[in-house]
């Protein structure tokens, strides 16, 4: 899968590519619209139509501006393009490439030197919360610091803050729309009188700049020339606000993105730029990519079936991804495994990562994602135990780790004295000796190994800098990693890759264990309502197309060693126990005698989820508290009803006499396998069973309702 080296010809490039690849290169100027699921090249396809537009003469590099969604992922595009051939081109993130304008028009447009960027926004919304008198917790300040964020990137104010927040049924934490938006006002007062400003405010004020300034709009709109934007379904709209004064009406731009795989929409994204770009840039080329290269046949059967719905359509748009690749289905299916508790699941990651390891494995292709960054903790201590280096993506633990904190300080005083008559890389070995550091990586244990990586990752960044500008010294090193640090840029370090899935977006390993696979952490708890819920469902989507060859799907029962074990596999893997087994149904089969009994005895007054006691009446009914969701899967119940929509529609007779919506739960919450249990449940008598045993239990079993009754109707079309 690796690129050949430096193509030297236009031709060559597009070789590269498959047709409709080609179509998004070959064309470079012009609106572009690159519609495509997961893996199917969108990243590959702009790197190559940059490639292309520059050896073709179309473009020049340094009026080129790529747009992409991390550091991480700019630095790969980088990569990317040097591996073709292309230096030059500004690969950057919408912040990275605002704050440069921002600090490179500052004292033309405001005077003086740029503001300094506050690093956490914590501090000054606890000061703003006790000035209109309210006590905020930890968490509360981060949940106000998130919707302070999301009312800035909708481009909101304090006045339009309400109407917006409770059109899109925000929920400030603890307070009402208007208290928020007092909150809001206040914390931009006190960032005022400190001289400081945030993350968004480095957006908005190039925003504002540009708008205000026609010379300084026409001096950036001369530098850039030609735009692409990558993972552009999770633009938002201040983003967009600034994408469209760069372009200035100008048509020269190429977005890609894929819709299933929007997951950033609860911070203020939305896929409709993407899906609705078409139509605001008249005369726009859409190009659609099915072809995934990525991932066996096997991972891909789990991610299409993860967005199939229960009447087997496509969920959000997206379409059913080809692979490309060859694969023995059998050996590389992917595998589900439930533990005990949350510690057991994380050594037992460990513990088939050091298998992997052994059988050859490098590190660097394996990678462990979950939902939550607190999640991260459990394994980076079980890899720790078991001596396996790790790295951290989206954290800013790189350049805290104590060991790099002290090489960059180290470095920047050999800066100072640096008079060139060494090797960069040399030198930098060198002052890294001092720490004890050398070239041969140790033998054994997890901390002095990955103490060791830490460096070598250093030393390995010296050496691509000075492959790439021969002139570079270590100023210019320590240069780049300030740089690095200011954008959370980890460099490669050899080890397994733990991340969070928003990190993982748009990455790919050979290997992929994806932690934490219950209702609960995935969807989260606080996910609500349909949307939230689904935003949960395109995540676990994200995260099972990272995987090229292997994917380890887990989850553990309970949280902690001797806990109930309360917890289910995720709904989401519900319709897939045909290829997981199954262990993968949420409410498993061996259950329902104990819910049987349940329906039959007196109401319960402990919760059948978590085991907590049950004060409502309408909790007791349920035998459910209002945290725990319905003990039937709610897919397997509305395929029932549609099912008996079609008998009762056939036969002329209401719903009610086919079986009550009461029977309809029990059958979905006891999903029977077979003629018996199906008539021990209460409402299915003898006649009942005789009529429909085969279609209620073809429909439990996943088949498409609709097609149950045309075959049982004895319909030639089924
Ligand atoms: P994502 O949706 O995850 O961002 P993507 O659509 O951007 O994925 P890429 O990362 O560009 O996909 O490509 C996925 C993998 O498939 C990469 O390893 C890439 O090199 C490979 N690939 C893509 N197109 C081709 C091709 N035409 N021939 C060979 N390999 C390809
Ligand atoms: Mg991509």
């Amino acid at each position: 899968m690796s690129t050949p080296a430096l193509p030297q010809s236009a031709d060559q490039i597009l070789a590269a590519l498959d047709p409709e690849q080609r179509e998004v290169a070959a064309n470079p100027s012009g609106p572009m619209c690159v519609l495509a699921g997961a893996g199917t090249g969108k990243t590959r396809a702009i790197t190559h139509r940059i490639a292309y537009g520059v050896h073709s003469g179309a473009y020049v590099p340094p009026r080129v501006l790529a747009v992409t969604f991390t550091a991480r992922a700019a630095g790969e595009m980088r990569t990317r393009l040097r591996d073709l051939g292309v230096a030059g081109v500004q690969a950057r993130t919408f912040h990275s490439a605002a704050l440069r304008q921002l600090h490179y028009f500052w004292p033309q447009a405001i005077g003086g030197a740029a503001p300094e960027i506050l690093g956490h926004k914590a501090p000054a919304v606890g000061e703003a919360a006790a000035r209109v008198g309210m006590r905020l917790d930890r968490s509360e300040l981060r949940d106000v610091a998130a919707e302070i964020e999301w009312s800035k990137v909708s481009l909101l104010t304090p006045e339009t803050y309400p109407e917006a927040a409770r059109a899109a049924r925000r929920e400030p934490p603890g307070m009402d729309p208007t208290a928020m938006a007092r909150l809001i006002s206040t914390y931009e007062d006190v960032k005022g009188e400190r001289g400081v400003i945030d993350f968004e405010d480095v957006l908005l004020l190039t925003v504002g700049i540009l708008e205000e300034r026609e010379d300084i709009a026409a001096t950036v709109r001369s530098q850039y020339r030609h735009f692409v934007v990558d993972e552009y379904q999770d633009v938002n709209a201040l983003q967009q606000r600034l994408l469209d004064l760069w372009l200035g009406g100008r048509g020269d731009i190429c977005v890609v993105g894929d819709p299933a795989q929007t997951i950033y929409s609860f911070t203020g994204a939305t896929p409709e730029h993407l899906l609705r770009f078409g139509r605001t840039h008249p005369g726009a080329e859409t190009v659609r990519l099915v072809r995934n290269y990525r991932s066996t046949p096997a991972v891909l059967g789990l991610a299409n079936r993860l967005l199939t719905d229960p009447s087997g359509g496509r969920r959000h748009g997206s379409v059913e991804l080809v692979a490309q690749r060859e694969g023995d289905s059998s050996a590389s299916r992917p595998r589900l495994t439930a533990l005990d508790d949350d510690p057991a699941e994380a050594a037992w990651v460990a513990e088939r990562i050091g298998e992997l390891v052994e059988q050859g494995r490098p590190l660097r292709e394996i990678a462990v994602l979950f939902r939550t960054n607190g999640q991260s903790e459990g394994f980076e201590s079980a890899l720790t135990d078991a001596g396996i280096p790790y790295l951290v993506r989206g954290g800013e633990r790189f350049f805290s780790r104590k060991e790099v904190r002290e090489a960059v300080l180290l470095l920047r005083g050999a800066a100072r004295t640096d008079d060139g008559s060494k090797p960069l890389p040399a030198l930098v070995e060198d002052v890294l000796g001092g720490m004890g550091w050398q070239p041969e990586a140790p033998a054994g244990s997890g901390a002095v190994r990955a103490r060791w990586e830490s460096l070598k990752a250093l030393v390995d960044l010296a050496g691509r800098l000075a492959a790439n500008h021969p002139q570079a010294r270590l100023p210019e090193l320590v240069g780049e990693l300030d740089e690095r640090a200011a954008a959370q840029h980890a460099p490669d370090v050899e080890g397994v890759t733990l991340a969070s899935l928003h990190a993982a977006k748009g990455l790919e390993w050979d290997v992929v264990f994806l932690a934490g696979c219950s209702d609960g952490l995935l969807p989260i708890v606080m996910a609500e309502g349909a949307e939230e819920i689904e935003e949960e469902r395109r995540l676990m989507y994200v995260g099972v197309t990272r995987a090229r060859d292997v994917l380890h799907l887990s989850w553990s029962r309970a949280r902690t060693p001797g806990a109930r074990a309360s917890r289910r596999v995720s709904r989401f893997l519900d319709q897939t126990s045909g290829i997981l087994g199954e262990g993968a149904r949420s409410q498993p089969k061996g259950s329902r005698s104990r819910s049987r009994g349940r329906l039959k005895g007196a109401r319960p007054r402990s919760c059948k989820g978590c085991g907590s006691e049950l004060v409502t009446a309408a909790e007791r009914a349920s035998g459910r508290c209002a945290n725990c969701p319905p003990g039937y899967d709610e897919a397997t119940f509305e395929r029932l009803r549609a099912w008996r929509l079609a008998v009762s529609r056939a036969a002329s007779v209401p719903a009610f006499v086919v079986f009550t919506d009461a029977t309809l739960e029990a059958i979905a919450e006891a999903e029977p396998g077979g003629q018996r249990e199906l008539s021990a449940i209460s409402g299915v008598g003898p006649r009942k069973l005789s009529l429909y045993a085969d279609q209620v239990l073809a429909v439990v079993a996943g088949a498409d309702p609709d097609e149950v009754v045309r075959s049982a109707s004895g319909d030639p079309e089924a």
